[in-house]
């Protein structure tokens, strides 16, 4: 049992003394695996002040300095990537391979961009009489979610920290251990004191002080709509910037001229990944109704290669579901959608064979899903896949763009130049075209109820940004 006593606040491990334990459940096991402690109000005004007075000296460092601490502290990551990857898939159930390619290798790629960002990025420049000054918006309130715990947190602090910002996390009660790796890292590297704080705890406690308290300049959030809401409403109290990174029901577009293999193959793919639990999933694959048979057919033969299992297992490509809450959350939207009158042509509620502990969960693909329907409208964060015929690209596009959502979304078809047309008329902020792979320099981000925020690359170091004008 790991278990984690203290806060990071201002370059030193603090006792939580009197701290109840939070506990942290392996869900492949269903056991405790480690503990870390609920972070109370005060424990927060303490980071915050250690933050606020780290953020003057961490504002006026040279960006070459704060780009060697960036590499440093990436090149600190690689070297352990198989302990925290196994960490990761210990606490959220996603696989050992794709952990460490993705739950640590993300993170690791995307500390040296921002530090590659801060050799060539211009903070000055000139528009007519006036000198446009880029500076960091202040003292940063980071809260992340548990479906790609180190990911998230990396893609809010090496771009806050990179923009000259101080930072106080709040990570995943969930899903919190490779936060406490990171700041490790962060100590080992040297970076001063007071830059980066941790603060274990629950949302509801924590992550409203910290989106209430006076002297956080922004909020930056990654998590359900919800709590999203919630935030804002918290954070408008003293008018700081908050920057949402919220749920998704992306769609998938087959054109009627697509590849029906190939695109069958990605979708499913980008559906099931990391157990369905990531924000950007297409969850709805739309196909041409006088193709629809087929690619029910071609579904059942592209779902059965996502065996399930162990996170360690070699051959699974699907773990468990994070824990208890989402397991039953998603078996309640499968069940849902059958009574709606929705077919399961793949999976379905019941738990796999051989496997009657742990949240596992089939990957599931539904047939007869009726848009407007809860399964077609909500965001069940499971591996589970709507396949949904349309009449001609208008109903697509209609269909695709009639969710509160507007994560990201998908476009696969023969002819590039159409699909980007259609891709255009997504009301998504990110739409991949044919299988346009993953770029971590691309603005990354939602419409509608998707949240406002842009992470990564440029756009994600902008975000943390004051702009003023000088007029000479
Ligand atoms: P969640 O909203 O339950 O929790 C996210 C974080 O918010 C946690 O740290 C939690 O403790 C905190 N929180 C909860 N209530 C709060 C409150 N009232 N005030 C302040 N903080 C609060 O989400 P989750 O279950 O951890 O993660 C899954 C969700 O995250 C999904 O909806 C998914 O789509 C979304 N997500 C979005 C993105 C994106 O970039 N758009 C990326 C990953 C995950």
């Amino acid at each position: 049992m790991n278990t984690k006593d203290s806060f990071f606040i201002g370059g030193a491990w603090v006792l939580a003394a009197g701290r109840a334990p939070i506990e942290v459940v392996d869900p492949a096991t269903e056991q405790p695996v480690a503990s870390v402690p609920a972070g109370q109000p005060e424990d927060v005004d303490a980071a915050v002040a250690a933050a606020r007075a780290a953020f003057p000296a961490w504002a006026a460092t040279p960006a070459p300095d704060r780009a060697a601490l960036l590499r440093a502290t990436a090149d600190a990551l690689e070297i352990r990537t198989d302990e925290v990857a196994l960490q990761i898939s210990s606490e959220m159930g996603t696989p050992l391979a794709f952990s460490k390619a993705v739950q640590v290798g993300n993170p690791v790629r995307v500390l040296r961009s921002y530090a590659d960002l801060l050799d060539r990025y211009e903070f000055d420049t000139q528009i007519g009489n006036s000198l446009v000054i880029k500076e960091p918006i202040g003292v940063v309130g980071a809260i992340t979610p548990w479906n790609y715990p180190l990911h998230q947190v990396v893609a809010k602090v090496a771009a806050a920290l990179a923009a000259g910002c101080t930072v106080v996390l709040k990570p995943s009660e969930v899903a919190p251990l490779s936060a406490f790796t990171l700041a490790e890292l962060f100590d080992q590297v040297g970076l001063p004191a007071g830059v980066f704080n941790l603060v274990t705890g629950l949302g509801p406690v924590v992550g409203e002080r910290l989106a209430e308290h006076p002297d956080v300049d922004m909020v930056s959030f990654t998590g359900s709509t919800a709590a999203g809401k919630r935030v804002m409403a918290v954070a408008a109290g003293t008018v700081k910037k908050v920057a949402l990174e919220l749920g998704g029901k992306s769609a998938f577009i087959v054109l009627d001229d697509a590849d029906l293999a190939k695109a069958v193959k990605i979708g499913v793919a980008n559906c099931f990944i990391n157990g369905g639990q990531t924000c950007t999933a297409w969850t709805r694959m739309l196909v041409p109704a006088e193709r629809y048979d087929e690619v029910l057919e071609l579904v059942r033969g592209a779902a059965g290669k996502y065996p399930v299992g162990p996170p360690t297992d070699e051959g699974t490509r699907v773990g468990p579901l994070a824990n208890a809450t989402q397991y039953q959350k998603v078996i309640g939207y499968i069940d849902q959608a059958v009574a709606d009158g929705a077919s399961v042509v793949v999976g379905g509620s019941q738990p796999p064979e051989g496997l009657g502990t742990g949240y596992y969960v089939r990957p599931t693909v539904l047939g007869d899903v009726v848009p407007g329907s809860r399964v077609e409208q909500e965001e069940v964060f499971g591996p589970v896949l709507a396949v949904i015929p349309y009449a001609d690209e208008d109903d697509a596009v209609a269909i695709a763009n009639g969710t509160p959502y507007g994560l990201s979304g998908g476009v696969f078809g023969g002819d590039q130049e159409r699909a980007v047309r259609v891709g255009r008329r997504m009301r998504t902020g990110m739409v991949d075209i044919n299988g346009g792979r993953f770029n971590p320099l691309a603005p990354f981000g939602g419409y509608k109820q998707s949240g406002n925020g842009r992470e990564l690359g440029e756009y994600g170091l902008e975000e943390f940004l004051e702009v003023k004008s000088l007029q000479l």
